[in-house]
């Protein structure tokens, strides 16, 4: 048997794309676009939209323009948003790569009209904001726009969108009251395309999807909300067990001697840390335990502290461990959520914290 050599990080494109399926199957009447910010969530950016543009993705979402110049070297024909909007003398570059802003304030909107006036011929989305006071004209900018005829006529923006600030919980009375807040407002620009929902929002129904939903942890394989179980998982990381050794109840294990073992234990010393983007906060201690692990088959429980560039799991019910053996940090047997839930945060901040040091591959194309 050959052993592992190095943490490896795999990505299966064949799930992403399914994922996608899914989530346009979900929505039957609207078009189903892909959010690929911050480098496809972590997954690579480049094999994302090739893999989701050959599938008949036709609009991506990214944060910033250069991410989005990144997606136009990949998709020639996709429409492409940029979530933050125009900054200052930045139209040129929306221009060259034929990018459409996403605005969301009046100042954005009277640099671009001007722009485009003297003769900048692409596109714009204008965000309306229904309670998260990030992104997005309020009420009254909104209504003023509206007002402006001449102004809106100069605009001509092709999407009208909103976001959600409590989608991912079914309990939250926020989300109706978004909903309602965004039809209102939105009608203020007859026949301009609208979007609302992200993954969790697409998931709540019909009624919140409109012309264009906007999922991206969903694509991922993570869990969109709590009423939904997480599609297909898209990224494996494993890492070598470097060595394995046996210790006695009463000792301490990693940095601060944390945890205290209680019984005599078999440890497989993992090749892999914060890193690499595994957190920190997942692991383990005397008053409350961390995330596990997959080897050989079976669930190991971290113990004590993960550290920079190594974590230690208790191996003492997995038989046969051996150095070289691949240990599962997340994928197909370690949802990235469960790790997640461990650190107290969610798995798009696992995905998107993936360090440089994976020999990465992508299957599935
Ligand atoms: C990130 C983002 C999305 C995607 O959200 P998910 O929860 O990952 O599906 C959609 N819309 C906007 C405005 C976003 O910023």
């Amino acid at each position: 048997m050959t052993g592992l050599s190095t943490a490896r990080l795999t990505i299966d494109l064949a799930a992403l794309v399914a994922n996608w399926r899914a989530m346009a199957a979900l929505s039957s009447r609207a078009e189903t676009s892909a959010v690929v910010k911050a480098d496809a969530y972590g997954i690579g950016v480049g094999p994302a939209v090739k893999a989701l543009a050959d599938a008949g993705c036709r609009t991506f979402f990214v944060a910033t323009h250069a991410e989005g110049a990144a997606v136009r070297g990949i998709a020639a024909n996709a429409v492409i948003y940029v979530l933050d909007g125009l900054l200052p003398g930045t139209a040129d570059a929306f221009a060259r790569h034929d990018l459409r802003p996403v605005l969301g304030s009046p100042g954005e909107i009277a640099e671009w009209t001007a722009w485009r006036a003297a003769g900048g011929p692409t596109g714009s989305a204008v965000q309306i904001d229904t309670g998260m006071n990030r992104q997005g004209l309020s009420a009254e900018e909104a209504a003023a726009l509206a007002a402006d005829a001449d102004a809106l006529a100069a605009l001509a923006p092709d999407l009208i969108m909103s976001h959600l600030a409590c989608g991912d919980d079914p309990a939250s009375p926020m989300t109706k009251r978004q909903l309602d807040t965004f039809v209102q407002l939105s009608a203020l620009f007859p026949k301009v395309s609208r979007s609302l929902a992200n993954s969790a929002g697409t998931m709540r129904g019909e009624a919140y999807q409109f012309d264009l939903t906007r999922p991206g942890i969903a694509l991922y394989g993570a869990r969109a909300a709590n009423d939904h179980a997480a599609l297909t998982p898209v990224a494996t990381a494993e890492v070598p067990v470097l060595r394995v050794r046996e210790a006695s109840a009463g000792e301490t294990v990693g940095y601060g001697a944390t945890e205290t073992l209680k019984r005599p234990s078999r440890l497989a010393v993992l090749g892999g840390g914060y890193a690499d983007g595994y957190l920190r906060a997942a692991g383990s201690s005397d008053e409350r335990p961390g995330a596990s692990v997959f080897i050989r088959g079976k669930r190991a429980p971290l113990v004590g502290r993960v550290s920079m560039d190594l974590m230690v799991a208790d191996v003492s019910d997995v038989p046969g461990v051996e150095r070289g053996d691949a240990a599962q940090l997340f994928g197909p047997n370690v949802p990235v959520d469960d790790v997640a839930d461990a650190a107290g945060t969610i798995g798009y901040e696992l995905l998107t914290s993936l360090g440089k040091r994976y020999v990465r591959s992508y299957v599935g194309a």
